[in-house]
């Protein structure tokens, strides 16, 4: 670990808040967030325990310091955030605009769950000013569904895109879960296809990760049946690919396809490894070159609350160097960089970790050149300038691999010849 002190430039000012909202009405077999379970009956004002919640999270907010700039990105996750309703929703928006200010043209993104609002309810959210709505489709097969405890049904995903247009929605992404148990190549193609037609302006298709703790990870070993094999997840992988950028959709990152214009811009803040606000219930946030994670039990959480913990960050806020991970952060660049499309710029790592580091990374990765996963481009000033990049879709499939050799050797400090 190479600990040195760095100074934090005004771009590294926060301009992105995530918000966890962590209610839903049960828990997907599948799912380890922290979150509260509330039954079908309990939402929005009806609902004490989401009241008291959002007193916590707000009264988070405000004791947060603010560092100057208004929000030009906030994202509601959770959580099934459309258990809020849509004066809950501005409530919370208030509080962050009176806190840090939020851009007249911020990207304000909410989760949404099918089965879960109406169509005064989505009107609502637009009103209070969300523009950008992530539905959790997941698949399009009944006993998929059914088997992985989603509590919706397939006829609710078309009908929720149907509202959410109604309700003049433009930007609409769908998520969707390649993996799940009993799904075969033809579900999968099944539910591509389905959402394709669904002409949405963002997919997330996210392989299925078995959480310990989960009733999954009683019931079922990842790459036995009836969960597919590796090769089997590798093909689903390249068909999403393949069929998806046939649609129109940029691949934009490891696991997001946009339509041009629509790639998220807060989650781009995370792989670019820029900083973040976090509020709420086991959200982290990222200031100052520190990831601060929040409690994941609920009364936890309002004890570190009330405790005022957020002194710790405006203590660093007020620091013009502090001492810093440098090994930590340049695994986390690269790692979350190379998620991207665009890959990593070596100027920009150059500047911030030297030359002789960006020498060493593409020691590392150039033998899986070869393979063609990474590419090495316009880099007639190698280390100087240049792009590194996965290639689309085999280098994103093995991500995996590249990341764990270079994990094996900047974590180890080994020095290649
Ligand atoms: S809706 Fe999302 S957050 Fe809620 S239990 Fe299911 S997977 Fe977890």
């Amino acid at each position: 670990m190479l600990l040195t002190k760095v100074s934090f430039p005004t771009t590294n000012i926060p301009t992105a808040a995530y918000i966890h909202i962590p209610f839903c009405r049960r828990r997907c077999f599948y799912c380890d967030f922290p979150i509260a379970v509330l039954g079908d009956r309990r939402r929005g004002e009806a609902s004490g325990t989401i009241r008291q919640y959002l007193a916590y999270l707000c009264q988070e907010i405000r004791q947060t310091p603010a560092w100057g700039s208004p929000l030009q990105t906030i994202f509601f996750g959770g959580g099934t955030p459309s258990l809020l309703s849509p004066t809950q929703l501005q409530q919370i928006l208030t509080t962050l605009d009176q806190q840090f200010g939020i851009s007249a043209d911020a990207e304000i993104s909410m989760e949404i769950d099918p089965a879960t609002f109406d169509l005064a309810q989505v009107q609502g959210y637009r009103a209070v000013g969300v523009n950008r709505v992530s539905l959790g489709a997941q698949a399009f097969q009944a006993e998929l569904l059914t088997r992985a405890g989603r509590s919706h049904q397939v006829e609710d995903i078309q009908q929720a895109v149907t509202t959410l247009r109604q309700a003049g929605f433009i930007n609409i992404s769908l998520d969707l879960i390649a993996g799940l148990p009993g799904q075969s190549l033809d579900d999968w193609h099944a539910s591509l296809v389905q959402a394709i037609n669904l002409a949405p302006t963002h997919l997330s298709c996210y392989d299925l990760t078995i959480e310990a703790g989960t009733p999954f990870s009683r019931q079922y070993k990842p790459g036995e049946a009836p969960l597919p094999s590796d090769e089997m997840t590798a093909e689903m992988y390249r068909l999403a690919h393949q069929l998806l950028t046939e649609a129109g959709y940029d691949h934009y990152e490891i696991s997001n396809y946009a339509k041009p214009g629509y790639a998220c811009q807060h989650n781009q803040v995370y792989w670019k490894n820029q900083p973040f606000y976090g509020f709420g219930m086991g959200a982290t946030s990222y200031l100052a070159g520190n990831r601060i994670a929040r409690p994941r039990q609920t009364q936890a959480y309002y004890r570190w609350v009330d405790a005022k913990q957020q002194v710790e960050v405006e203590q660093l806020a007020q620091q013009d160097a502090i001492t810093f991970d440098t090994t930590t952060d340049l695994l986390d660049s690269l790692m979350l960089g190379l998620r991207l499309k665009q890959g990593i710029h070596l100027a920009e790592l150059g500047d911030r970790f030297g030359v002789t580091t960006v020498e060493q990374i593409w020691r590392c990765l150039q033998p899986y050149q070869q393979q063609g996963w990474v590419v090495l481009e316009n880099a007639e000033n190698f280390p100087l300038s240049g792009t590194i990049r996965l290639t689309q879709p085999e280098g994103f499939l093995f991500s995996n691999v590249l990341l764990v050799r270079l994990f094996e050797v900047f974590e180890t400090e080994q020095i290649l010849p």
